[in-house]
């Protein structure tokens, strides 16, 4: 790999992310496609022109930069036809944006068919370079007139519109004329057309320009894109651009520095490069402190501390939500119990004597304890969860033992019993008491969702990556309003139910690093997909 090419590519490959990514926020917009045009013209030029300086054969070279040179041709007129439609007179300009790209289509006639634009080419030290003929001062007249009429169309309309414009839309307004200025410098590669040998570094201007467009779409939301980025993101994007900046500064002024002294070797290549970083190191520092004083106001290390004290905080938060949900919950739930045996205590002193009664008191205090003793203990589940202790186990086997205990039911309520398992499925990484607790909660949901009868069917499945387990019945379904809260702890649209089931499975799987899926139709049905990774 010819090094000379490296920052073409980079160019190339920023311009034309830039430009699908404008193109794809709005296929239908006309100025989103000529916008992408221009981008796609760019990248014909830079990574034609990086292909071409791999080679050193000069007939393979030269049809590479013939293709780059045709892109380098239509760049001022799809600029000049963009920077139109935005500033909204590409109507009135009509004749003179197709005059443009007819005499666009004409010089790139006389560059691949005739020897008037371009005849032989430079050998430079970092490729082959294209030498300018007699016709050629006349593109470049052509090109300086499309260049001055951009600038001279745009300065006098935004002065004729200020007054109606607001201050945003004013700011807005400048910056499309603003990146194609900075742009225009690119001009500098035609210069090594008339044999003066620096390394061609207009790529720099393609590179700012797509730095000022894309600050302009974040910011001001120019072409109507809306992107929310966080402060962080353009920090780190800043801090890559800087970096890349440096090492292209440095990568020029030894190729500069190297066509002016004349050396060859690489040791020597390698010293100067060195030597420059270490010049440039202290800019690059003063630059990044720079960024980091006025955009910022802060330092990478505050920056980095204020975004975990954010996370922290947000965890807090969650966590005192859930505790606030399981006291409402746990207190609800054992009010009723309390209450029931509240009233029994009440009558204890007068009728201890009497046998029935001490028999129901017997029956129904230890029913109410147990009740208290369940929610506790499924409480403690949830909040404390056991840690997992995977073991390569047969899911087939787990989900065939929690079905067994819960026969009787399917029995009772006339449930039929489909399973479907994949026989290439043969063991997963799980807890094996775990999953059981899964499988138990989801059929008991299951089949109280079915007391008339129904249908239950297990499916298994081996994907590439995950096992997947689908649980189908027939029951009468989840309504819209209930699905987004069934995984909340204590939800429930049962008369005794206690709404922890769901919200243990879910805890379960995501201990599992796996996923569960919910669809329901009401009186229909519901599935629950979950998926566990192979290799947790
Ligand atoms: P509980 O079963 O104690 O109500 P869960 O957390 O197990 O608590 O379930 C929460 C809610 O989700 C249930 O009350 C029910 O409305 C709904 N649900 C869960 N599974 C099913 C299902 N298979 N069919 C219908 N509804 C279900
Ligand atoms: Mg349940």
């Amino acid at each position: 790999m010819n090094i000379y090419s490296i920052p073409y590519f980079i160019a190339a490959f920023l311009v034309i992310s830039l430009s699908i990514f404008v193109f794809a926020k709005d296929r239908a917009a006309f100025i989103n496609k000529i916008f992408g045009l221009f981008g796609f013209f760019n990248f014909i030029w830079l990574l034609s022109y990086a292909i071409s300086y791999q080679f050193k054969e000069i007939d393979i070279a030269s049809v590479w930069l013939k293709i780059g040179y045709t892109g380098v041709i239509f760049l001022a007129i799809t600029g000049l036809h963009f920077n139109a439609i935005f500033l909204g007179f590409a109507n009135k300009q009509k004749k003179i944006i197709i005059a443009a790209y007819l005499l666009g289509c004409f010089f790139v006639l006389l560059l691949w068919d005739t020897n008037y634009f371009i005849q032989g080419y430079y050998k430079y030290y970092w490729g082959y370079y294209p030498k300018a003929s007699s016709l050629h001062p006349i593109y470049l007249l052509f090109f300086t007139c499309l260049v001055v009429w951009i600038f001279l169309t745009s300065y006098i309309f935004i002065q004729k519109e200020r007054k109606n414009l607001s201050s945003n839309q004013y700011t807005k307004m400048k910056y499309i004329p603003l990146a194609l200025f900075v742009y225009t410098f690119a001009a500098v590669d035609f210069i090594q057309n008339y044999g003066v040998e620096f390394y061609p570094f207009g790529f720099i201007f393609v590179i700012l320009y797509i730095a000022i467009m894309s600050y302009a779409i974040v910011r001001h939301h120019l072409l109507d894109i809306n992107i929310a980025i966080k402060k962080t993101a353009v920090y780190s994007i800043l801090v890559t651009m800087i970096t890349i900046a440096y090492f292209v500064i440095v990568y020029i002024m030894e190729s500069l520095f190297r066509g002016f002294v004349g050396y060859k070797s690489v040791p020597w290549t390698l010293s100067v490069i060195a030597l420059f970083i270490l010049i440039f190191q202290p800019l690059k520092n003063l630059i990044q402190s720079f960024v980091d004083k006025y955009f910022f106001k802060t330092s990478q290390a505050v920056l980095a501390d204020e975004l975990q004290k954010a996370q922290e905080e947000l965890k807090r938060a969650e966590r005192l939500k859930a505790v606030g949900t399981l006291a409402a919950g746990m207190a609800h739930e054992i009010k009723n119990p309390l209450t029931g045996i509240k009233t029994f205590t009440e009558y204890l002193p007068e009728k201890y004597t009497d046998p029935k009664f001490v028999e129901k008191f017997h029956k129904i205090v230890s029913m109410e304890v147990n009740k208290i003793n369940d929610i506790v203990q499924q409480l403690l589940d949830f909040s404390k969860p056991k840690p997992l202790k995977l073991q390569e186990s047969n899911i087939h086997k787990i989900i065939n033992q929690t079905l067994s205990l819960l026969s009787n039911s399917f029995i009772k309520y006339k449930i039929k019993l489909i399973r479907n398992y994949d026989s290439s499925l043969s063991s997963v990484s799980i807890d094996p008491n775990q999953m059981q607790q899964v499988f138990c909660n989801l059929f008991l949901n299951a089949i109280e969702a079915m007391k008339g009868g129904g249908k239950l069917s297990v499916a298994t499945k081996a994907m590439p990556d995950y096992a997947e387990i689908t649980v189908n019945d027939t029951g009468k379904g989840i309504s819209e309003k209930d699905l987004e809260h069934i995984f909340d702890p204590f939800y429930t649209t049962k008369e005794t139910g206690t709404g922890l089931g769901m919200s243990i499975i879910y805890g379960i799987i995501k201990e599992h690093r796996g996923t569960i899926e919910v669809e329901s139709k009401e009186n229909k049905g519901t599935s629950f997909i979950i998926k566990l990774p192979f290799n947790t």
